[in-house]
């Protein structure tokens, strides 16, 4: 073989090992964005989700209606009916859980809020009719639905404390403003915790209810 071609076998052998070390690199460079990407990612919106669901359990203070010091006939019950069918405004799924009441009569049972935190929304909605938001300090955001009055004229940015009075239990919503009696009366109760910018995730307030059932306030109603 001739000096120059040795010289140009040598540099092929070089380039072709050269080729293989890079392509190997690249493919574990791919390996790796592959294998720990899709983790990281899975990985920071489970931290999230799991930091937020302590911080419920932390702020739940006290059931939303409390127990009545006057009538034995008044109580409450409530079964797990998360997701289950409703179809008011079309076919859609239940985001919360209803608090029924053995009487059925509207602004008898007081609602209480779960939590500290402040007044976030107020008013009417077609499908909760009167309505109160409350945004606890953590950021979760606890809904009150179908009430029959409110205790006083709320404002967005008013701070509530834990056990507070927001209204009265009562059968509002399903139709334009001021509509009642479509439903028997009860508290539909909603919990909902961010989940990073813009985005919200419904959590099943059954379980928050009933740890808190034995944490009832007593009124005289
Ligand atoms: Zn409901």
């Amino acid at each position: 073989m001739s000096p120059i071609r040795k010289i140009a076998c040598y540099l092929t052998v070089i380039l072709l090992l050269n080729c293989a070390v890079q392509g190997e690199l690249l493919w574990m460079e791919d390996l790796y964005a592959a294998q720990t990407l899709p983790e990281q990612n899975t990985r920071s919106e489970f931290e999230i989700y799991r930091d937020t669901m302590e911080l419920i359990w932390e702020e739940l203070q006290w059931f939303p209606v409390p127990a009545s010091s006057s009538n034995e006939r008044a109580s409450v019950a409530f079964e797990n009916t998360w997701m289950a069918e409703r179809n008011y405004g079309g076919k859609r799924s239940h985001e919360g859980t209803d608090i029924l009441a053995s009487l059925d009569e509207a602004g008898y049972y007081p609602v209480v809020s779960m939590t500290d935190g402040i007044i976030e929304q107020v008013g009417w909605l077609e499908k909760g009719g009167w309505r109160v938001g409350v945004r606890s300090e953590n950021g979760n955001y606890y809904y009150y639905a179908h009430l029959e009055s409110y205790i006083r004229e709320w404002e967005p940015g008013d701070p509530v404390k834990a056990g507070d009075i927001l209204g009265y239990m009562g059968d509002s919503g399903y139709g334009p403003e001021g509509t009642t009696g479509q439903f028997p009366v009860h508290l539909h109760l909603g919990i909902y915790v961010p989940l990073g910018a813009d985005q919200e995730l419904a959590v099943n307030p059954y379980w928050m209810l009933k740890y808190l059932e034995n944490k009832k306030l007593t009124y005289s109603y």
